[in-house]
């Protein structure tokens, strides 16, 4: 199957070629079409499979670059992944002059409160770094439509399990419902041992 097959808007097809993708990975294969068409998707790979490049395919698909908001929030175990994300969609985004920005812990907070109140369509970030925007009021949640728990495993073993259920608690409380409709709210897991978080969530 090709890039062309799979229902990509053309400025963000371009922005893939000129990156020097011919063809979709296994993994983009199986996972870009669901989550475009609004499915919760569960992908699990190991590195160096493109989960990275189909996260930022996808990101880039779903978002509406004519508005301003925050519509996509990835969370990442570690600066390095979330900054290297951030670099991805920025690169395959170029076409659709994507925003995005990483928020990470060790980096300016000034230079974070710049560029989100500036506006950005996506934010990369720890769960750390990610939090304290939210809580400050400069990460606003309301227009999120994709969530993605980038290496979920990592990243409860790494601790973050309270900040991302923050991350959740600081959702807008029609969010919060619609989060219980999974359909509605999509939730791109690319990792393994994922159920557990999901499930707990859920509860909201
Ligand atoms: P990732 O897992 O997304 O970090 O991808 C691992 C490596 O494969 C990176 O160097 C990507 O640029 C490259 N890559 C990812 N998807 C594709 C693709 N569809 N075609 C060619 N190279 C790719």
């Amino acid at each position: 199957s090709t890039f062309d097959e799979m229902g990509i808007r053309d400025d963000l097809l371009r922005g893939i070629y000129a990156y020097g993708f011919e063809k979709p990975s296994a993994i983009q294969q199986r996972a870009v079409l669901p989550i475009i068409k609004g499915r919760d998707v569960i992908a699990q790979a190991q590195s160096g499979t493109g989960k990275t490049s189909m996260i930022a395919l996808t990101v880039c698909q779903m978002v509406d670059t004519s508005s301003r908001e925050v519509q996509a929030l990835i969370l990442s175990p570690t600066r390095e992944l979330a900054a290297q994300t951030e670099k991805v969609i920025l690169a395959i985004g170029d076409f659709i002059n994507i925003q995005a920005h990483a928020c990470i812990g060790g980096k300016s907070v000034g230079e974070d409160i710049r560029k989100l109140e500036y506006g950005v369509h996506v934010v990369s970030g720890t769960p750390g770094r990610v939090c304290d925007m939210i809580k400050r009021r400069t990460l606003r949640t309301r227009a999120i439509k994709l969530l993605v728990l980038d290496e979920s495993d990592e990243m409860l073993s790494r601790g973050f399990k309270d900040q991302i259920y923050d991350v959740y608690r600081y959702l807008p409380p029609e969010l919060q419902d619609v989060m219980k409709d999974t359909a509605a709210l999509h939730l791109l897991v690319a990792s393994l041992l994922t159920v557990g978080i999901w499930e707990e969530s859920s509860a909201y």
